[in-house]
């Protein structure tokens, strides 16, 4: 039986390609800064993304992690949306281990944040508070359905926490999603913002790994805080080798995850108990709603399950299903036929 996982991105096996230049990889010792593909890494990953710098790091979570700690002293306070990734899936690792105080404000449907609001949430000088020091931005939005942030929407949030001396993180853990979506190049969405975080192992396909970038004094500092979390890691270009890959010959192809998911969505509108706004599906992520008359979450996801279609339960009656590099036009057709049988009987 053909399985059709739409978990997520980071199910992506490596591309041929990959295996071909990491088998091949030139490495060193990345710690001491000897490691030519991690460097070389680096500088495309600045330069796509308009940065003086970058730095190789595990994962998204680590990425963030070490752009907050970077960024804030302990007892600082970070404001960030109240679905952002780094509030509700990273463990709580900003206060664990930085003792970063969040303090959130409401998510707009379009992964958005007001303005206003921003600006009401930022705490005056008083001894009672927290000193509010950064601001965190996602793009696009996994929440909100991988919502892609406009340069507009990301500066009119940008211009709030320049006014008030807060420094900007933008978890851009799908930045290239948005900017295929938008059509625009990626570095306009980072622009505003003092540090970036994105994933090298999500819909780029990469096996592992992620960046942050920002200035060469910040990245420098990051490097340190990376050390500090036990991310520095030696013959990394190992790795790294796939994600140059990733970034030279992943990126486009990204356009057809999008239209695979707009299938899909345009699909699941057509049936009958479930609840989506094709015109809201605007990358690779679906997220769609479950009539509670028609069948329990739990049972719908197994049910599929075992017809072959993974996808994920998020909770009061929703689903997620994203799109990438394993999956074809014709998954989607299978994924939706199966759907409709489970719904029909
Ligand atoms: C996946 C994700 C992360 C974390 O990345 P990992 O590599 O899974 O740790 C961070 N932010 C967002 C928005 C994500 O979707």
């Amino acid at each position: 039986m053909r399985i059709v996982d739409l978990r997520s991105d980071t199910v992506t096996l490596p591309t041929p390609e990959m295996r071909e230049a990491m088998y091949r990889a030139e490495v060193g010792d990345d710690v001491y800064g000897e490691d030519p593909t991690v460097n070389r890494l680096e500088e495309l990953a600045a330069e796509r993304l308009g940065k003086d710098a970058a730095l190789f790091v595990c994962s998204g979570t680590m990425g963030n992690l070490v752009s907050v700690l970077t960024h804030c002293g302990r007892g600082d306070e970070a404001i960030m949306g109240d679905l952002a990734h780094t509030f509700l899936f990273e463990a709580g690792g900003v206060s664990a281990l930085g003792g970063v105080h969040t303090r959130t404000v409401r998510n707009l449907p379009d992964g958005s944040m007001d303005p206003a609001e921003i600006q009401a949430a930022i705490r005056p000088d008083n001894v009672h508070y927290p000193r509010s020091r950064l601001l965190c931005l996602e793009n696009t939005h996994n929440r909100c359905g991988g919502a892609p942030l406009s340069p507009e929407q990301t500066a009119s949030m940008c211009t709030v926490a320049r006014d008030n001396d807060l420094s900007v993180h933008l978890d851009g853990a799908r930045i290239f999603n948005a900017a295929v979506a938008l059509e625009i190049a990626p570095k306009e969405l980072t622009k505003d913002v003092d540090s970036v975080m994105f994933c090298l192992s999500k819909g780029l396909s990469a096996p592992i790994g992620s960046m942050i970038c920002g200035s060469a004094e910040f990245i420098h500092e990051a490097r340190r805080n990376r050390k500090i979390v036990g991310g520095g890691m030696r013959q990394a270009g190992i790795i790294a080798a796939a994600g140059i890959v990733a970034l030279e010959q992943m990126v486009d192809r990204l356009e057809e995850d999008h239209a695979n998911a707009h299938l899909l969505a345009t699909g699941l509108a057509e049936l009958p108990g479930i609840e989506i706004e094709p015109e809201d599906i605007r990358t690779d992520i679906v997220l769609f709603g479950l009539s509670p008359e028609v069948m329990p979450a739990d049972q719908f996801q197994q049910k599929l399950n075992e017809a072959g279609i993974k996808i994920l339960a998020i909770g009061d009656q929703s689903f997620r299903a994203v799109t990438h590099y394993g999956i074809k036009k014709e998954d989607i057709a299978l994924a939706l036929s199966k759907v409709k049988w489970l719904l029909g009987g």
